[in-house]
């Protein structure tokens, strides 16, 4: 009997600490909450003075390296931001998810890992060894040589079609028309003879499905789209949401091309510490050397910061504190799970 009643109070003991373990995780994601994460990360790194602009598209040294705005939008539609939100950097290498995901939706997962690859490389996002090595196989979208082919592929008759098609995903996903940077990308078209030879790589293995000077056109002219974190984080929350933008309302892709464009994200998302990215916060992210980083919690939001000083791999040092701070006050990591 006294058995049994021990039991009892050991399994209501149970019950109780696993409640308030459900409660605490749910209370980590009010609008408080949120409110207070972004608050706290904005004021904890905003005077930071670590990393340094890219500089080998010339123009991006001239960016305003005070530039810091976090905004994260739920996908219910709610904003929250914190700093400057609007100021606009280029989206950069941001924008190789969007193209992507356009790409998988137009031609279905299976073609695309059949004629770009959907494996991280190991090496740098503009190797050209990396094409060499594998005859133009196993790359993936989101590093230039997959990105130009992934230009290539996108729909249209001609290069001013497939320019419309890429400019209007990207703009779906933003739920605003965006507009080109003109400096930035005359500054890198007149500057690009890797990504061309590239491109030209890829042809030669059979593995550029354009005309790889236009395609290459076309895919610098994609990484000179402007953004604010505000657009940033409304492209996230649009993953987030299963490819319905949760702003506009509007189903731009749907959730399987979601899934796989996530899952390229995982791997390949920040150059060369995609690895130790993943390995902190467990979130599908995408960097780009203008400065912006968004990050997707699949399901729940989207989160972006622009901050152009770099790391060395190439990443916004505050943009990856700030979004790391916020996710691990949220408790958002969806690896982090309190067991049954
Ligand atoms: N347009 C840049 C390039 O192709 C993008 C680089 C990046 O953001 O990683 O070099």
């Amino acid at each position: 009997m006294k058995q049994t009643s021990r039991s009892h109070s050991r399994l209501w003991l149970f019950l109780l600490s696993a409640a308030l373990s459900l409660c605490l995780f749910a209370q980590a994601q009010t609008p408080k909450a949120i409110e207070d994460a972004l608050n706290e990360a904005y004021n904890k790194f905003r005077n930071l003075k670590e990393g340094k602009n890219a500089d080998y598209i010339k123009e991006l040294a001239n960016v305003d390296p005070e530039i810091f705005g976090i905004a994260l939008i739920t996908t219910d539609g709610k904003v929250y931001t914190k700093g400057d939100v609007t100021s606009m950097v280029s989206i950069q290498s941001v924008s190789k998810v969007f193209t992507m995901a356009k790409v998988i939706e137009e031609q279905g997962a299976q073609a695309v890992q059949d004629k770009i690859g959907v494996d991280a490389t190991g090496m740098r996002f503009n190797s050209i060894v990396a094409v060499e090595l594998q005859k133009g196989k196993e790359i993936n979208p989101l590093v230039n040589p997959g990105a130009i082919a992934s230009s290539s592929l996108i729909s249209g008759a001609d290069s001013a079609a497939k320019w419309r098609n890429i400019l209007q995903v990207h703009s779906d996903f933003a739920a605003r028309p965006l507009t080109v940077n003109g400096p930035v990308y005359i500054s890198e078209a007149g500057d690009n003879l890797r990504n061309q030879a590239i491109a030209h790589l890829l042809l030669a293995y059979g593995r550029m499905y354009f005309d790889p000077v236009q395609a290459t056109d076309i895919y610098t002219k994609q990484c000179a789209i402007n953004v604010s974190a505000k657009d940033l984080a409304t492209m996230a929350a649009t993953l987030a949401n299963g490819g319905v933008n949760p702003v506009s309302k509007k189903k731009i892709v749907s959730p399987e091309t979601v899934m796989h464009t996530l899952a390229v994200m995982s791997t390949a998302g920040l150059y060369d510490n995609s690895g130790i990215w993943l390995y902190h916060t467990g979130l599908p992210a995408k960097s780009g050397v203008g400065g912006g980083l968004l990050a997707v919690c699949p399901g729940k939001f989207g989160i972006a910061v622009v901050s152009p000083p770099l790391d060395a791999a190439g990443n916004s040092v505050k943009a990856q504190k700030a979004i790391s701070y916020v996710i691990d006050k949220l408790k958002a990591n969806p690896y982090l799970v309190q067991p049954k």
